[in-house]
């Protein structure tokens, strides 16, 4: 056993139960929206989120891990708001988002040889002191590299997230761009910063259907982020279905972790156009569609407790 800090304290890692690997509460640009408040009422949106999240444990959903850091609108009070408001486990992330730069504020803070980057700094801190003057520490770091590749941004803040990795022992998620291969240049720093490939999610890999891709980044030791199902514009249902079904064929089970990418609310899109485009991409559709489907496809209870127990209890694991 370990325990896992969320958002109200620690708990064992062997009660975390049906974790789902990547979800958020809340998708938000804070610049955008505390400068054009207009359509935004926090209660509502706090009500709202607790409402969804107690929907998805009433399916028996124990946990969801939120990897919402820096750009995409991290706030850490007003999710410990939610989080008083469900049983759900929530536990959240420190890390930075970007397909491309840094912000300023890192720009001119640079990195020294022989020290950790002074944005590893704060990860470190997140994870070991607390969240904004909070007690409530990260137990997960996340970083993006997407079409774009490794732009010497990208190459930073994964770099700092492994330097925070080695440092406390933390988890990683990295959202990827496997239609450009990207988890490929990912494996490829972290192991140069000698990170622990098994403590890896490479996320949205579930939007590839190369099982030899895939295979190539388990053989390696990390955990599959199938992790994107609802978004059925990116990949189909179908092949995201298909694709974890041939995966659990040849014996992939405990290298795979389930998943939506989805919000209690997200301000990408006008909130009238998401069930529009993505009607399926919500928290329960996992337990609605997806897990029927594996059955039918022979994937078993077994594999499914891997995928959703297993797989994110071993992720916390020492
Ligand atoms: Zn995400």
């Amino acid at each position: 056993m370990a325990l896992v800090e969320t958002v109200r304290g620690a708990v064992d890692n062997t009660t975390l139960g049906t974790t789902l690997m990547h979800e958020h509460v809340f998708v938000l640009n804070e610049e955008v929206r505390t400068n054009y408040p207009a359509g935004w009422d926090e209660d509502d949106r706090v009500d709202d989120a607790i409402t969804k999240l107690n929907a998805l444990a009433a399916r028996g959903c124990q946990t969801i891990l939120d990897p919402t850091v820096l750009g995409l609108g991290r706030d850490i009070h007003r999710i410990s708001r939610v989080a008083d408001g469900t049983e759900l486990n929530i536990i959240v992330a420190t890390g930075l988002y970007t397909y491309n730069d840094i912000p300023h504020y890192f720009r001119y803070r640079l990195p020294h040889p022989g020290r950790l980057d002074p944005m590893a700094e704060l990860f470190v801190a997140d994870l070991t002191t607390g969240i904004a003057g909070t007690a409530i520490r990260a137990a997960f770091l996340k970083c993006a590299i997407d079409e774009p590749g490794l732009t010497p941004g990208v190459e930073r803040v994964l770099r700092a997230v492994a330097q925070a990795h080695r440092e406390t022992g933390a988890p990683v998620t990295v959202h990827t761009h496997p239609h450009s291969g990207t988890g490929r240049d990912v494996l490829r720093v972290l192991r140069e910063e000698q990170a622990d490939l098994t403590k890896v999610v490479l996320g949205h890999s579930g939007d590839s259907t190369d099982l030899d891709y895939l295979s190539e980044l388990a053989d390696a030791g990390c955990i599959l982020g199938m992790d994107r199902f609802g978004l059925d514009l990116i990949t189909r249902f179908e092949d995201r279905v298909a694709t974890v079904a041939a995966l659990c064929a040849r014996g992939y089970a405990d290298r795979m972790v389930l998943s939506h990418d989805a919000s209690c609310y997200i301000d990408w899109f006008p909130p009238e156009a998401v069930p529009v485009f993505a009607p399926r991409w919500h928290f329960e559709h996992l337990f609605d569609d997806v897990l029927p489907a594996l059955r039918e496809r022979s994937v078993t209870d077994d594999q499914i407790e891997a995928m959703l127990v297993r797989n994110p209890r071993r992720y916390f694991e020492g």
